[in-house]
């Protein structure tokens, strides 16, 4: 068959990527029907099978919860993560450090922890009822041609699609990015976070645990069945060391680390290590074309925001998009993608700032800097008020979320 005789699909969104950043749209869209969607996956999603053996797992906190539980996501999510009541934030010096609890602000939890395949499992559940929406999973696109009126796609199993708009949620080596031609600006930490699933003797108390040390932060993070999951940043150098090391010589290093606020860790599963890179796209948006999430910015894991931010952007393109279908408008047009870049970019820039702030903070070998830093983490626990505001904006709670994902929240409350 020729190419001018196969049949073109027509969608108005074309997600590239099926993270939980791109199924997030998707789900953000779901009581849409007018809108068409495609999400194109490139790896096949699969819950994991038994709890604590998915080492890539994330603090997603209250604001993104609320959003999760709009969608219909959240609920399915109880039983495979755990819940932060409390976090601990001290430094090597272990003095003046901080301890935020959700009832400061009248709340049960700070967030959970939950691993990133059960949040992606849940949402394509979410999605597959929903016949407005198409998941191609394991798909790759094979051409991509961007065109005034349209983009153009080939997949590999065959499909031709003209899209009004394609969505780039394909992480932080955007596909998507580098072929639209948009540069990114890097910042490399010179550092690897070691990620994996430890046993402590002592059970977490839901209390997330971070302690600054000279190398990079290390934090312990509460699973369910008493693990934790361990994010330690560490020098490229010595995060390779440690890498090599068996698990005990590791258990050692880590426990010498961490100290002994949950008794001896005993047992550590499968380890990886993860670069760490800043990076920001020069352009969040050009014709047809939108970013989001990691694709459109990286930032440092310490504060575990990451994903936390990507969904905000995928609620707030998702809305943009809807109204612009209701009002027969161009999805595509920049002048409906200017309002999802003015919406986004000072949340992001902001949250991004306030990394670069904490890594400069807590990383600095200079005496003065440290009594600084423990001068002020005194002073913010006893701040009262100040702190319970800071609390509430670091959960995501003084955030706007759209109308259309609130309209269901509300429905389900
Ligand atoms: C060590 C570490 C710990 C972290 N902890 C936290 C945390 O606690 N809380 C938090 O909020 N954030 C955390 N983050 C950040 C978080 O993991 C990321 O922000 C998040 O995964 C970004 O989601 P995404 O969907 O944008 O991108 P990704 O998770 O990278 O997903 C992109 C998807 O696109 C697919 N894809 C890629 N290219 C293509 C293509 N060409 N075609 C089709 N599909 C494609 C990929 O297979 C993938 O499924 C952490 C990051 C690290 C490194």
């Amino acid at each position: 068959m020729s190419d001018s005789m196969r049949s073109v699909q027509k969608v108005d969104v074309l997600i590239v990527g099926g993270g939980m950043v791109g199924l997030a749209m998707a789900c953000a869209l779901r009581e849409q029907p007018d809108v068409r969607v495609m999400v194109v996956e490139r790896r096949e999603i699969q819950p994991q099978l038994s709890l604590g053996s998915d080492m890539r797992v994330s603090a997603i906190i209250e604001g993104t919860a609320n959003i999760l539980r709009g969608m219909g996501v959240w609920d399915q999510l109880q039983n495979v993560s755990e819940s932060i009541q409390q976090m601990r934030v001290w430094d090597q010096q272990e003095v003046g450090g901080a301890r935020f609890e959700a009832l400061e602000v009248g709340l049960q939890e700070l967030g959970r922890l939950v691993p990133n395949s059960e949040i992606q499992y849940a949402m394509l559940n979410v999605l597959a009822d929903c016949e407005h929406i198409d998941v191609y999973c394991p798909a790759h696109i094979e051409s991509i041609n961007f065109k005034t009126d349209a983009v153009y796609l080939s997949l590999d199993q065959g499909q031709h699609v003209q899209a009004s708009l394609v969505v780039g949620a394909d992480g932080a080596q955007s596909w998507l990015r580098e072929q639209a031609g948009i540069s990114h600006y890097q910042r490399d930490y010179a550092q690897k976070a070691i990620v994996a699933n430890v046993r402590p003797q002592q059970h977490h108390r839901n209390t997330a645990y971070q302690r600054f040390l000279a190398g990079g932060p290390l934090a312990f993070l509460p699973l369910p069945k008493g693990l934790c999951s361990i994010v330690w940043s560490l020098a490229h150098e010595e995060a390779e060391q440690y890498m090599q090391l068996d698990d005990a010589l590791f258990l050692d290093e880590l426990n010498l680390a961490f100290g002994p606020v949950l008794g001896r860790i005993e047992e550590v599963g499968e380890r990886g290590a993860f670069p760490l890179v800043g990076r920001l796209s020069q352009h969040f948006v050009q014709h047809r074309l939108a970013l989001i999430g990691d694709a459109a910015h990286v930032i440092h894991p310490l504060a575990g925001l990451g994903v936390n931010l990507g969904i905000r952007d995928a609620i707030v393109l998702a809305q943009e998009v809807a109204m612009a279908i209701r009002y027969q408008e161009d999805p595509g047009s920049m002048d409906v993608l200017a309002l999802y870049r003015k919406n986004r970019v000072p949340d992001v820039l902001s949250v991004m700032a306030s990394m670069e702030a904490f890594h400069h903070v807590f990383t600095s070998k200079y005496a003065v800097v440290g009594k600084l830093r423990r001068a002020g983490m005194l002073m913010f626990s006893n701040s009262g008020a100040l702190k319970k505001s800071l609390m509430r904006t670091a959960m995501g709670l003084n955030l706007a979320v759209p109308a259309n994902v609130m309209t269901t929240a509300k429905k389900q409350i």
